[in-house]
């Protein structure tokens, strides 16, 4: 059991599924000065997750990794029942995972790994209960007013106030110094920064949540996703499509062409592509479901001649959204000078 006062080098990382359990190990690392970094997932991990565990284990003593399937962020058609669930596989991960630190004291090279896992049931995090239809739902819910209804929330309208209510009690129980999201899900880790800064968080205080970048295949470059293994063999050869629409997008704006145009390129893209699909004879049905500009800050669409400074101070979020059959992929490239806001 990894304990508190050796974090470097545990046997094997604990498994909390009781927030008792785990509020008892949190209060020790507390008494003992320890810095918590926590990575919120939903298991199924892959290489995307992987590199937000490895930003937490470099800059904190201890690493926690949630691994819970929040049913409040999926609509009643949406896939909670399928989304895969590979705790054992997960944990197999996590456990072989090691980054070198220098110790803060020696400065000797040692190894870090993940401390914990918090794994726990629907009824420990939802104990006044929950369904997915929202009319039906009692008790607390957490929602960040105005910046939920745009891209992905026009999409999937209660999908943030899912994500918010959750991440609201994850960080109640682990209570982080520090938290990693990715920019995968940009509008989502956004949002999540906005409610700790408004409700005054001090676990983790608003400018300790990190956002990282997006882990992405080698070959072709397509995010990488729990939800990509539910591809078939045809739909995973055409499932970078999107980014490529959004890269032809992306490279539009430099040429400082209007936002119109821009997404006339993404969506001619998205055209050839499937064109292209069809005359190999690959069996998928491509379906876009939006490709849009918006205001990083407000999240407002990018209306009209877009004014751009010299320093390309405005960060705008070029997203979209695509469906391979029924597997829905999400993507984002941002545009402007971002390093305020990822890393
Ligand atoms: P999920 O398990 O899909 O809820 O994702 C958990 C966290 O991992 C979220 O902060 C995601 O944005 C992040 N994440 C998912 N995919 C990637 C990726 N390809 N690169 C970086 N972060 C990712």
């Amino acid at each position: 059991m990894p304990s508190v006062s050796n974090p470097n080098l545990p046997l094997s990382i604990i498994r909390f599924s009781t927030i008792s359990a785990y509020r008892a190990w949190r209060h020790e690392a507390l008494l003992d000065g320890k810095t918590v970094g926590f990575v919120p997932t939903m298991g199924a991990l892959h290489e995307g997750h992987i590199s937000l565990v490895k930003r937490s284990l470099v800059a904190n003593d201890l690493t926690v990794v949630s691994i819970f399937v929040n049913p409040a962020q999926f609509a009643p058609h949406e896939d909670l029942a399928t989304y895969p669930r590979t705790l054992p596989r997960d944990m197999e991960l996590l456990k072989d995972l090691k980054v070198d630190v220098a110790d803060q004291t020696s400065g000797d090279r040692v190894k870090r790994r993940v401390a914990a896992v918090f794994a726990p049931t629907v009824v420990e995090m939802y104990p006044s209960g929950i369904v997915q239809n929202i009319a039906e739902q009692k008790g607390a819910f957490v929602e960040v007013k105005g910046f939920g209804h745009q891209m992905e929330g026009k999409s999937r309208p209660t999908f943030f106030r899912g994500v918010t209510t959750v991440v609201t009690k994850l960080f109640n129980v682990v209570q982080p110094t520090h938290a990693y999201f990715g920019q995968k899900d940009i509008q989502q880790a956004l949002i999540l920064k906005r409610l700790c800064r408004d409700l005054l968080f001090g676990y983790p205080e608003h400018q300790n949540v990190h956002i990282i970048p997006t882990e992405r295949d080698s070959t072709d470059e397509l995010a990488l996703s729990s939800r990509n293994q539910y591809l078939t063999v045809d739909g995973r050869k055409v499932a970078s499509i999107l980014i490529e629409a959004l890269k032809a997008a992306a490279k539009a704006w430099t040429e400082s062409r209007s936002k119109a145009e821009c997404i006339e390129e993404a969506y001619r893209t998205v055209e050839r592509k499937e064109a292209k699909a069809k005359s190999d004879g690959l069996q998928v049905v491509i379906k876009l479901d939006y490709i849009e500009m918006n205001d990083a800050e407000s999240f407002d669409v990018l209306e009209g001649e877009v004014q751009r400074d010299e320093e390309e101070s405005r960060v705008v979020i070029l997203s979209g959204a695509l469906y391979i059959d029924k597997t829905r992929l999400i993507d984002n490239i941002l545009l402007g000078n971002a390093s305020h806001i990822i890393g």
